[in-house]
Protein backbone atom coordinates (compact mmCIF):
# COMPACT_ATOMS: atom_id res chain seq x y z
CA UNK A 1 0.00 0.00 0.00
CA UNK A 2 2.47 2.70 0.98
CA UNK A 3 4.48 2.51 -2.70
CA UNK A 4 3.04 4.64 -5.38
CA UNK A 5 1.12 2.70 -8.34
CA UNK A 6 1.89 5.45 -10.72
CA UNK A 7 4.94 7.98 -10.09
CA UNK A 8 6.57 10.89 -12.17
CA UNK A 9 9.97 12.09 -10.66
CA UNK A 10 11.63 15.29 -12.22
CA UNK A 11 9.49 15.12 -14.99
CA UNK A 12 10.29 18.16 -18.16
CA UNK A 13 8.57 17.54 -21.21
CA UNK A 14 7.44 19.48 -24.08
CA UNK A 15 6.77 20.19 -27.42
CA UNK A 16 9.62 19.80 -29.64
CA UNK A 17 12.70 21.43 -27.94
CA UNK A 18 10.72 23.53 -25.87
CA UNK A 19 9.87 22.49 -22.43
CA UNK A 20 6.71 23.63 -20.90
CA UNK A 21 6.61 21.24 -17.51
CA UNK A 22 9.82 21.49 -15.53
CA UNK A 23 11.16 18.96 -12.75
CA UNK A 24 7.13 17.77 -11.51
CA UNK A 25 7.25 14.99 -8.88
CA UNK A 26 3.84 13.56 -8.29
CA UNK A 27 2.78 9.99 -7.66
CA UNK A 28 -0.80 8.34 -7.85
CA UNK A 29 -1.32 5.15 -4.61
CA UNK A 30 -3.21 2.55 -5.21
CA UNK A 31 -7.20 3.39 -4.15
CA UNK A 32 -6.30 7.11 -4.40
CA UNK A 33 -8.03 9.80 -6.49
CA UNK A 34 -5.41 12.90 -7.28
CA UNK A 35 -6.71 16.10 -8.65
CA UNK A 36 -4.01 18.49 -10.78
CA UNK A 37 -5.01 21.71 -11.01
CA UNK A 38 -3.81 24.96 -12.45
CA UNK A 39 -4.25 27.91 -14.85
CA UNK A 40 -5.10 27.36 -18.13
CA UNK A 41 -1.50 26.59 -20.00
CA UNK A 42 0.15 25.62 -17.01
CA UNK A 43 1.22 22.19 -18.19
CA UNK A 44 -2.13 19.36 -16.93
CA UNK A 45 -3.21 18.04 -20.19
CA UNK A 46 1.19 18.26 -21.46
CA UNK A 47 2.00 16.04 -17.80
CA UNK A 48 -1.11 13.56 -18.03
CA UNK A 49 0.28 12.92 -22.07
CA UNK A 50 3.68 12.27 -20.45
CA UNK A 51 2.35 9.90 -18.35
CA UNK A 52 0.67 7.84 -21.01
CA UNK A 53 3.98 8.16 -23.15
CA UNK A 54 2.38 10.28 -25.94
CA UNK A 55 4.71 13.15 -25.31
CA UNK A 56 8.39 11.75 -25.25
CA UNK A 57 10.34 13.03 -21.33
CA UNK A 58 13.56 15.32 -22.03
CA UNK A 59 14.47 14.76 -18.30
CA UNK A 60 13.15 12.57 -15.55
CA UNK A 61 11.47 9.19 -15.48
CA UNK A 62 7.37 7.78 -15.13
CA UNK A 63 7.53 4.53 -12.84
CA UNK A 64 4.81 2.26 -12.88
CA UNK A 65 4.80 -0.16 -9.53
CA UNK A 66 8.57 1.17 -9.05
CA UNK A 67 9.42 0.11 -12.80
CA UNK A 68 10.53 3.40 -14.87
CA UNK A 69 8.26 2.69 -18.66
CA UNK A 70 10.83 4.39 -20.38
CA UNK A 71 10.95 2.88 -23.74
CA UNK A 72 7.18 2.10 -23.76
CA UNK A 73 4.65 3.06 -26.67
CA UNK A 74 1.20 4.62 -25.34
CA UNK A 75 -0.17 1.57 -26.82
CA UNK A 76 1.81 -0.69 -24.31
CA UNK A 77 1.23 2.04 -21.14
CA UNK A 78 -2.41 1.67 -21.70
CA UNK A 79 -2.13 -2.22 -21.70
CA UNK A 80 -0.31 -2.12 -19.04
CA UNK A 81 -2.84 -0.08 -16.75
CA UNK A 82 -2.51 3.61 -17.76
CA UNK A 83 -5.41 5.19 -19.07
CA UNK A 84 -5.87 8.54 -20.43
CA UNK A 85 -9.40 9.75 -21.34
CA UNK A 86 -8.36 12.92 -23.32
CA UNK A 87 -9.86 16.82 -23.18
CA UNK A 88 -12.45 16.58 -26.10
CA UNK A 89 -13.27 13.21 -25.42
CA UNK A 90 -11.88 11.82 -28.64
CA UNK A 91 -15.65 10.06 -29.46
CA UNK A 92 -16.03 8.61 -33.01
CA UNK A 93 -18.94 10.76 -34.07
CA UNK A 94 -20.33 7.63 -36.81
CA UNK A 95 -19.77 4.56 -34.25
CA UNK A 96 -22.65 3.87 -32.26
CA UNK A 97 -22.19 3.16 -28.47
CA UNK A 98 -22.25 -0.63 -28.37
CA UNK A 99 -19.58 -0.59 -31.51
CA UNK A 100 -17.51 2.19 -29.25
CA UNK A 101 -17.33 -0.18 -26.31
CA UNK A 102 -16.44 -3.27 -28.69
CA UNK A 103 -13.89 -1.72 -30.55
CA UNK A 104 -12.25 -0.04 -27.62
CA UNK A 105 -12.39 -4.37 -26.37
CA UNK A 106 -11.14 -5.15 -29.80
CA UNK A 107 -8.28 -2.61 -29.44
CA UNK A 108 -7.25 -3.87 -26.01
CA UNK A 109 -7.08 -7.56 -27.24
CA UNK A 110 -10.04 -8.59 -25.44
CA UNK A 111 -11.59 -12.03 -26.60
CA UNK A 112 -15.44 -12.07 -27.24
CA UNK A 113 -16.56 -13.58 -24.09
CA UNK A 114 -14.40 -11.46 -21.99
CA UNK A 115 -15.91 -8.72 -23.89
CA UNK A 116 -19.10 -9.46 -23.61
CA UNK A 117 -18.70 -9.24 -19.77
CA UNK A 118 -17.20 -5.87 -19.85
CA UNK A 119 -19.68 -3.94 -21.84
CA UNK A 120 -22.21 -5.26 -20.04
CA UNK A 121 -20.11 -3.60 -16.91
CA UNK A 122 -19.82 -0.46 -18.95
CA UNK A 123 -23.67 -0.65 -19.24
CA UNK A 124 -24.19 -1.14 -15.33
CA UNK A 125 -22.24 1.97 -14.15
CA UNK A 126 -23.35 3.76 -17.11
CA UNK A 127 -27.21 3.16 -17.24
CA UNK A 128 -27.99 6.21 -20.00
CA UNK A 129 -25.57 4.77 -22.38
CA UNK A 130 -27.15 1.52 -22.35
CA UNK A 131 -30.66 3.01 -22.82
CA UNK A 132 -28.44 4.24 -26.34
CA UNK A 133 -26.65 1.45 -27.18
CA UNK A 134 -27.64 1.62 -30.90
CA UNK A 135 -27.42 5.25 -31.14
CA UNK A 136 -24.28 7.16 -33.10
CA UNK A 137 -21.66 8.88 -29.94
CA UNK A 138 -22.04 12.35 -32.88
CA UNK A 139 -25.62 12.52 -31.64
CA UNK A 140 -25.46 11.87 -28.04
CA UNK A 141 -25.14 14.91 -25.56
CA UNK A 142 -22.16 16.29 -24.29
CA UNK A 143 -22.83 14.25 -20.70
CA UNK A 144 -23.00 11.24 -22.31
CA UNK A 145 -20.17 11.43 -24.81
CA UNK A 146 -17.95 11.84 -21.75
CA UNK A 147 -19.57 8.66 -20.04
CA UNK A 148 -18.68 7.18 -23.14
CA UNK A 149 -15.07 8.26 -23.41
CA UNK A 150 -14.88 6.96 -19.24
CA UNK A 151 -17.01 4.07 -19.80
CA UNK A 152 -14.33 3.21 -22.98
CA UNK A 153 -11.30 4.36 -21.01
CA UNK A 154 -12.84 1.34 -17.95
CA UNK A 155 -13.17 -1.08 -20.35
CA UNK A 156 -9.15 -1.20 -20.92
CA UNK A 157 -9.60 -2.18 -16.96
CA UNK A 158 -7.25 0.46 -15.97
CA UNK A 159 -4.99 0.18 -12.50
CA UNK A 160 -4.92 4.44 -12.78
CA UNK A 161 -7.61 6.39 -15.20
CA UNK A 162 -6.62 9.51 -15.88
CA UNK A 163 -9.71 12.15 -17.08
CA UNK A 164 -8.62 15.45 -18.52
CA UNK A 165 -10.83 18.12 -18.29
CA UNK A 166 -14.49 16.37 -17.97
CA UNK A 167 -16.48 18.74 -16.62
CA UNK A 168 -15.71 20.87 -19.31
CA UNK A 169 -18.92 22.30 -21.31
CA UNK A 170 -21.25 20.36 -19.29
CA UNK A 171 -23.95 21.87 -17.13
CA UNK A 172 -23.82 21.03 -13.53
CA UNK A 173 -26.35 18.67 -12.84
CA UNK A 174 -24.26 16.09 -15.35
CA UNK A 175 -21.24 17.19 -13.81
CA UNK A 176 -22.14 15.98 -10.56
CA UNK A 177 -23.50 12.67 -11.67
CA UNK A 178 -20.02 12.04 -13.51
CA UNK A 179 -17.89 13.24 -10.23
CA UNK A 180 -20.29 10.32 -8.36
CA UNK A 181 -18.79 7.93 -10.90
CA UNK A 182 -15.46 9.11 -10.14
CA UNK A 183 -15.92 9.02 -6.36
CA UNK A 184 -16.97 5.24 -6.87
CA UNK A 185 -13.42 3.85 -9.11
CA UNK A 186 -11.47 3.13 -6.81
CA UNK A 187 -14.29 0.70 -4.61
CA UNK A 188 -13.31 -0.89 -8.26
CA UNK A 189 -9.70 -0.90 -8.67
CA UNK A 190 -8.78 2.00 -10.59
CA UNK A 191 -7.22 4.91 -9.09
CA UNK A 192 -7.74 8.37 -10.95
CA UNK A 193 -5.57 11.23 -11.76
CA UNK A 194 -8.00 13.75 -12.67
CA UNK A 195 -7.26 17.19 -14.39
CA UNK A 196 -10.60 19.73 -14.07
CA UNK A 197 -11.56 23.23 -13.81
CA UNK A 198 -13.99 22.68 -11.33
CA UNK A 199 -11.76 23.27 -8.76
CA UNK A 200 -14.52 22.49 -5.52
CA UNK A 201 -15.74 19.18 -7.12
CA UNK A 202 -12.07 18.17 -7.57
CA UNK A 203 -11.29 19.06 -4.16
CA UNK A 204 -14.40 17.43 -2.67
CA UNK A 205 -13.70 13.93 -4.70
CA UNK A 206 -10.27 14.08 -4.45
CA UNK A 207 -7.56 12.87 -1.54
CA UNK A 208 -5.09 15.20 -2.30
CA UNK A 209 -4.05 17.55 -4.91
CA UNK A 210 -1.19 19.58 -6.72
CA UNK A 211 -1.27 22.44 -8.15
CA UNK A 212 0.79 23.14 -11.45
CA UNK A 213 1.99 27.08 -12.27
CA UNK A 214 4.23 27.74 -15.03
CA UNK A 215 4.91 23.73 -15.69
CA UNK A 216 6.00 23.39 -11.82
CA UNK A 217 4.30 22.01 -9.01
CA UNK A 218 3.70 24.82 -6.74
CA UNK A 219 1.79 23.41 -4.43
CA UNK A 220 0.76 20.15 -3.12
CA UNK A 221 -1.13 18.87 -0.29
CA UNK A 222 -4.26 16.99 1.28
CA UNK A 223 -6.97 18.04 -0.81
CA UNK A 224 -9.39 18.47 2.20
CA UNK A 225 -6.33 20.97 3.28
CA UNK A 226 -6.73 23.49 0.13
CA UNK A 227 -10.82 22.70 -0.25
CA UNK A 228 -10.50 24.96 3.25
CA UNK A 229 -7.94 27.58 1.60
CA UNK A 230 -9.83 27.23 -1.67
CA UNK A 231 -10.13 30.81 -1.99
CA UNK A 232 -6.15 31.27 -1.26
CA UNK A 233 -5.63 28.55 -3.94
CA UNK A 234 -7.69 30.04 -6.69
CA UNK A 235 -6.19 33.48 -6.27
CA UNK A 236 -2.84 32.37 -5.89
CA UNK A 237 -2.33 29.74 -8.39
CA UNK A 238 -5.59 29.32 -10.44
CA UNK A 239 -5.95 33.64 -11.38
CA UNK A 240 -8.44 33.68 -13.07
CA UNK A 241 -9.07 30.13 -14.29
CA UNK A 242 -10.41 29.41 -11.05
CA UNK A 243 -14.34 28.49 -12.18
CA UNK A 244 -16.71 28.40 -9.61
CA UNK A 245 -18.27 24.97 -9.31
CA UNK A 246 -21.73 26.04 -9.76
CA UNK A 247 -20.89 28.09 -13.17
CA UNK A 248 -20.91 26.97 -16.86
CA UNK A 249 -17.44 27.89 -17.63
CA UNK A 250 -16.36 30.13 -20.65
CA UNK A 251 -16.14 26.78 -22.67
CA UNK A 252 -19.60 26.14 -21.84
CA UNK A 253 -21.35 28.41 -23.47
CA UNK A 254 -19.73 27.08 -26.58
CA UNK A 255 -20.87 23.56 -26.20
CA UNK A 256 -23.07 22.93 -29.35
CA UNK A 257 -24.57 19.57 -28.12
CA UNK A 258 -28.17 19.39 -28.57
CA UNK A 259 -29.00 16.99 -25.40
CA UNK A 260 -30.59 17.97 -22.20
CA UNK A 261 -27.70 18.06 -20.03
CA UNK A 262 -26.77 21.43 -22.04
CA UNK A 263 -26.35 24.46 -20.58
CA UNK A 264 -29.49 26.88 -21.15
CA UNK A 265 -27.20 29.26 -23.41
CA UNK A 266 -26.59 26.57 -26.03
CA UNK A 267 -30.09 25.66 -26.24
CA UNK A 268 -31.51 24.74 -29.98
CA UNK A 269 -28.06 26.88 -30.91
CA UNK A 270 -27.74 24.12 -33.65
CA UNK A 271 -30.97 23.91 -34.79
CA UNK A 272 -31.19 27.43 -35.33
CA UNK A 273 -27.96 27.91 -36.87
CA UNK A 274 -29.04 24.99 -39.13
CA UNK A 275 -32.57 26.78 -40.16
CA UNK A 276 -30.59 29.80 -40.87
CA UNK A 277 -27.97 28.37 -42.97
CA UNK A 278 -31.00 26.76 -44.86
CA UNK A 279 -32.91 29.64 -45.35
CA UNK A 280 -29.84 31.94 -46.22
CA UNK A 281 -28.31 29.32 -48.73
CA UNK A 282 -25.45 30.08 -46.01
CA UNK A 283 -22.90 27.62 -44.47
CA UNK A 284 -23.49 26.77 -40.85
CA UNK A 285 -20.18 28.53 -39.85
CA UNK A 286 -21.16 31.90 -41.35
CA UNK A 287 -24.36 31.77 -39.62
CA UNK A 288 -22.78 30.64 -36.51
CA UNK A 289 -20.26 33.95 -36.18
CA UNK A 290 -22.85 36.03 -37.31
CA UNK A 291 -25.13 34.74 -34.25
CA UNK A 292 -22.56 35.32 -31.69
CA UNK A 293 -21.93 39.09 -32.78
CA UNK A 294 -25.49 39.03 -32.61
CA UNK A 295 -25.44 37.79 -28.80
CA UNK A 296 -22.67 39.89 -28.28
CA UNK A 297 -24.05 43.36 -28.85
CA UNK A 298 -27.21 42.13 -27.40
CA UNK A 299 -28.30 44.14 -24.13
CA UNK A 300 -30.53 41.48 -23.02
CA UNK A 301 -27.70 38.95 -23.33
CA UNK A 302 -25.22 41.11 -21.22
CA UNK A 303 -28.39 42.03 -18.65
CA UNK A 304 -28.33 38.14 -18.42
CA UNK A 305 -25.53 38.16 -15.53
CA UNK A 306 -24.74 34.20 -16.09
CA UNK A 307 -21.41 33.76 -15.24
CA UNK A 308 -19.97 36.71 -14.03
CA UNK A 309 -16.14 36.33 -14.98
CA UNK A 310 -14.83 39.69 -15.52
P1 LIG B 1 -5.45 24.12 -20.45
O1 LIG B 1 -6.29 24.14 -19.24
O2 LIG B 1 -5.50 25.40 -21.22
O3 LIG B 1 -5.61 22.90 -21.30
P2 LIG B 1 -3.00 22.97 -19.39
O4 LIG B 1 -2.60 23.27 -17.99
O5 LIG B 1 -3.58 21.63 -19.67
O6 LIG B 1 -3.95 24.14 -19.91
P3 LIG B 1 -1.16 22.39 -21.49
O7 LIG B 1 -2.24 22.12 -22.48
O8 LIG B 1 -0.39 21.25 -20.97
O9 LIG B 1 -1.72 23.23 -20.28
O10 LIG B 1 -0.16 23.45 -22.15
C1 LIG B 1 1.05 23.84 -21.53
C2 LIG B 1 1.83 24.66 -22.54
O11 LIG B 1 2.18 23.85 -23.64
C3 LIG B 1 1.05 25.84 -23.08
O12 LIG B 1 1.94 26.92 -23.20
C4 LIG B 1 0.60 25.36 -24.44
O13 LIG B 1 0.49 26.45 -25.33
C5 LIG B 1 1.72 24.44 -24.86
N1 LIG B 1 1.21 23.35 -25.70
C6 LIG B 1 0.20 22.53 -25.44
N2 LIG B 1 0.02 21.63 -26.44
C7 LIG B 1 0.97 21.91 -27.37
C8 LIG B 1 1.33 21.34 -28.63
N3 LIG B 1 0.67 20.29 -29.12
N4 LIG B 1 2.37 21.90 -29.30
C9 LIG B 1 3.04 22.95 -28.79
N5 LIG B 1 2.77 23.53 -27.60
C10 LIG B 1 1.74 23.02 -26.90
Amino acid sequence: MSGALLEARGLRTGYGRLPVVFNVDLEVKEGEIVALLGANGAGKTTTLRALSGMVPLMAGEVLLDGKSLKGSTPDSIARGGVVHVPQGRGIFPNLKVDETLRLACAMAGVRRAEADARVADAYSVFGRLDERRTQLAGTLSGGEQQMLAIARGLIMKPRVLMIDEMSQGLAPTIVQDLFSIVRSLPEQGVSVLIVEQFVTHALDVASRAYVLEKGEVALTGDAAVLARDEAFVRGSYLGESGIDATAGNGAAEFHFDDGDDELPLAAGLLEKIENRAAQEGRNATEVLVDLLREAMESPARQGNGNGGMS
